[in-house]
């Protein structure tokens, strides 16, 4: 199975994300854990770049998917051929949220190229950790120098996360929202359901 995470900065993921892998693992699946932009070669420059380098929206709207092209094929698709499952931070959901919503390029380009690019590639399970704003600038603060993502303005993070909002209305089957305020003992718990759903299913 492909399984993906997503989120504003700051919701949480990555605090989950080690012990998801051990909780798969524990189930006997062998999973591959891998982030966007990323995960190769090209994709880490790339995301070095990304993250770094002010550029015009269609260019990063470019580089996000030429990154995830190579990751799909480099990475995700061998290993779901393989049978094991691949655990993602952040795919195409990502684009349409940051870019999409957060820097209002629209749907539209967003959905044009994820037809181009991965016309036949769908996560199975998205886990959406959804934060109040507020409680994503906290956490963030208190952990890490920002990247020029995260040094945005609380009105491109309102369109970021309604962007996310608007994924999960579309795709409810598909989506596991998180309610990332609660404690990570608690969450925890949820993610434990998904996950012995997913491999019983
Ligand atoms: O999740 P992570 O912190 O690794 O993401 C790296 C940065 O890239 C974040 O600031 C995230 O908001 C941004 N990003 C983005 N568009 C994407 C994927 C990530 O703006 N499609």
């Amino acid at each position: 199975l492909f399984l993906t995470l997503e989120g504003l900065d700051g919701a949480g993921k990555s605090t989950h994300i080690d012990w998801l892998i051990g909780q798969l693992q524990s189930h006997g699946v062998r999973v591959v854990s891998t982030r966007e932009p990323g995960g190769t070669a090209v994709g880490e420059a790339l995301r070095d770049m990304l993250l770094h380098q002010p550029m015009h929206l269609k260019t990063e709207t470019l580089l996000m998917f030429a990154a995830r092209c190579e990751h799909i094929e480099q990475v995700i698709r061998p290993a779901l051929a393989r049978g094991d499952w691949v655990l993602c931070d952040r795919f195409t959901d990502a684009t349409f949220a940051y870019q999409g919503g957060g820097r209002e390029l629209g749907g539209a380009a967003v959905t044009a190229l994820e037809q181009w690019v991965h016309p036949d590639l769908q996560p199975d399970l998205t886990w959406l950790f959804d934060v109040p704003l507020a409680v994503a600038r906290q956490r963030l603060a208190a952990t890490r120098t920002l990247d020029r993502f995260e040094q945005e303005g609380d009105a491109f993070f309102e369109r970021t996360r309604a962007a996310y909002h608007t994924r999960v209305a579309a795709q409810p089957d598909r989506f596991r929202v998180i309610d990332a305020t609660q404690s990570i003992e608690h969450i925890r718990t949820v993610l434990q359901q998904h996950i012995d759903a997913a491999v019983t299913g």
